[in-house]
């Protein structure tokens, strides 16, 4: 009890988007982000390979700041306020109810050095939310350079292309899979996942992330 006081003193609780303290009343977000964050409007432009998808935000502003110190300034522990809204968002749209819960996978050696896969957390704090357990589906057989360095749409297709592996297709069969991923930029990574999972044998795949670039409508 005195060292979780003592903890709040030392760091008072932040919100998540904008990293002004927290009100008494607040958690994870403050008002004014509760309120002006960039909410991510039902869109219907559809990628390749996927039923459907939603997101939470789009990239930008608070949004893109906070998602890039989850990912890369070690901020692991954004996942359960993130999992939180992620499912809000799930449930808002309709998408709660699939067979399979799984996430895009990132190189193993990635997680060695990051010290953490940012969207398995997101996975198993949205995964809590809903009560299932989030399982592991696809495997990253090539190291490819990272996605946020290439602006061509082509370029980042060709980039993932072959990088997935479903792990046991037996499972996947017939499924309804709702893969997660942290961004949506062109949807590629998204689009090669599903193909693969659909190749394997899936039903249908939908992708649900917290944020996505601007896409068309
Ligand atoms: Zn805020």
């Amino acid at each position: 009890m005195i060292l979780r006081w003592l903890f709040k003193l030392l760091f008072p609780p932040k919100c998540i988007l904008c990293r002004s303290l927290l009100a008494k009343e607040e958690t994870d977000f403050c008002a004014d982000c509760q309120r002006n964050a960039p909410e991510c409007e039902k869109s219907y432009f559809r990628f390749s390979f996927l039923a459907g998808w939603t997101a939470v935000w789009y990239y930008k502003d608070t949004v893109r700041g906070s998602i890039l110190r989850y990912k890369f300034g070690g901020r692991r522990h954004y996942a359960p306020a993130y999992g939180r809204r992620l499912a809000m968002k799930l449930q808002k749209d309709g998408m709660d109810t699939f067979d399979i819960l799984t996430f895009v996978p990132i190189a193993p050696l990635r997680k060695l050095s990051r010290g953490y896969d940012q969207v398995e957390l997101l996975a198993n704090a949205v995964g809590a939310e809903l009560g299932v357990t989030p399982c592991r589906t696809l495997r990253k057989i090539r190291n490819t350079p990272p996605q946020s360095g290439i602006k061509d749409p082509a370029r980042r297709r060709a980039n993932v292309l072959g990088a997935y592996v479903a792990l046991s297709p037996q499972q996947l069969r017939g499924k309804r899979i709702l893969l997660l991923d942290d961004i949506i930029t062109t949807g590629a990574t998204a689009s090669e996942c599903a193909r693969v999972l659909l190749t394997a044998g899936a039903k249908e795949v939908y992708c649900a992330a917290l944020a996505v670039k601007n896409p068309k409508k």
